[in-house]
């Protein structure tokens, strides 16, 4: 089989688009996935053909079909409103192209406070040198980000939840305010990605990831993805172009192989990581759990209405104690791993310090934060590691 066969795509499941999309038998001689095309060059047959830039590829940092087998399944989960997906090496640099593909001096952005902080220095570092104003919002401002617009404001940044603090703005009312006043919409949509969130459906013109997350979802690529829709994806495209961007084959071969098996590894990141949640909302030490599918999250009603799962990755708040104890406590996990970064089959915890960098709204959390990435381990085990922490964390109070 291939992706021209069965249902048509739009009628299909995600999970099954995940699966079916962007292959094509014939052209891999039979091979169920595409082979990891190392090139610059390519080759054209006629002058003729040279002369008018004839033939599917081009030139290896406009597309191989490795590249594109990747961007047509991207495109798929994406959903109709995709007009295009562009590959970047790094989350990071999804952001920046993105940011660089709708902005030029003089013109103004709005950025929700609780966004990912390279994401701030980005605009606080090279957009003001290219003459672009930012002003940071409130995430949960929600249509009273009117109020911030200006003549030149030409686009907002959003990411839902934050993937520190999870709180979680209203996409939708930002979305109509800012189309009312000509400007675009920018999801960081690596929390949930697409499969749990279809953004572009959901007033966002611009939907990116750090595929280095949960799509590559092995911890062993750095990865960027930019879906746009037609209003936005002519920009991008450009800039792309302009910029050179592109990624190496091997990581779009990974990130491809990821994407084959996201919807079992996010699904099973869902169950494990709101079992935990739960669970955790029970302990004596812990004062609050941010994760917006629990009930009782000030962002449940919204993750409700516009997505259809969760991931892995959440955050609690201890009850006042010392740093020597949450020290302790750190120390004392064995399959909690220390490190930054997420997505991967591993779980992670991390400590973390909202109000050292936000400046629109001031997070006080009321005890020390911890935030935690739910892996593919068995929860029980999971539970039995936290249990360990706690103990350390209560002996060294
Ligand atoms: C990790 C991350 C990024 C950046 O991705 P890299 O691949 O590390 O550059 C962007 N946004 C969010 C929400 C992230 O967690």
């Amino acid at each position: 089989m291939d992706s021209s066969q069965g249902d048509a795509p739009s009628q299909q499941h995600a999970d099954t688009r995940l699966v079916t999309s962007g292959r094509d038998t014939k052209a891999q001689k039979g091979f169920v996935n595409p082979p990891v095309v190392h090139g610059s060059t390519v080759l054209y047959p006629t002058a003729e053909d040279l002369h008018a830039h004839r033939g599917e590829f081009q030139y290896g940092r406009h597309g191989t079909p490795t590249t594109k087998a990747l961007q047509e399944t991207l495109m798929a989960l994406e959903g109709p409103q995709c007009a295009g997906v562009g590959l970047a090496p790094s989350g990071l640099a999804a952001i920046s192209t993105t940011l660089l593909s709708v902005l030029k001096a003089g013109d103004h952005l709005l950025v929700c406070d609780n966004v990912y902080r390279p994401s701030r220095n980005f605009c606080n570092g090279l957009l003001v040198r290219y003459g672009v104003e930012t002003t940071y919002f409130d995430p949960l401002i929600g249509a009273g980000i009117a109020a911030l617009f200006k003549s030149k404001t030409r686009a907002v940044l959003v990411e839902a939840p934050g993937s520190q603090s999870f709180e979680m703005p209203d996409i939708r009312a930002i979305a109509d305010v800012a189309h009312a006043r000509g400007a675009l919409v920018i999801d960081d949509n690596t929390w949930a990605t697409p499969l749990y969130h279809r953004s572009l459906d959901q007033g966002v013109d611009i939907s990116m990831q750090a595929a280095t997350k949960y799509v590559g979802g092995h911890s062993d690529i750095m990865f960027g993805t930019i879906s746009a829709n037609a209003k936005a994806w002519p920009l991008v495209a450009e800039t792309i172009r302009l910029l050179g961007v592109c990624a190496g084959p091997d990581d779009v071969f990974l990130a491809l192989r990821g994407m084959r098996t996201l919807s079992v590894r996010l699904a099973q990141h869902y169950r494990s990581g709101l079992d935990m949640a739960r669970w955790l909302a029970t302990r004596p030490e812990v004062a609050r759990v941010l994760h917006p599918a629990l009930e009782t999250d000030p962002g449940h009603a919204i993750w409700k209405r516009d997505f259809t799962g969760a991931s892995g990755l959440f955050s609690i708040v201890l009850k006042p104690a010392p740093q020597k104890a949450v020290d302790a406590m750190l120390d004392a996990v064995k399959l909690f791993g220390m490190g930054y970064s997420w997505g991967g089959f591993e779980s992670l915890v991390i400590p973390f310090d909202c109000d050292s960098y936000r400046t629109a709204t001031k997070w006080s959390p009321g005890g020390p934060t911890l935030r935690l990435h739910i892996g593919l381990e068995n929860v029980d085990d999971l539970k039995a590691d936290l249990d360990r922490g706690f103990a350390a964390l209560k002996a060294a109070m």
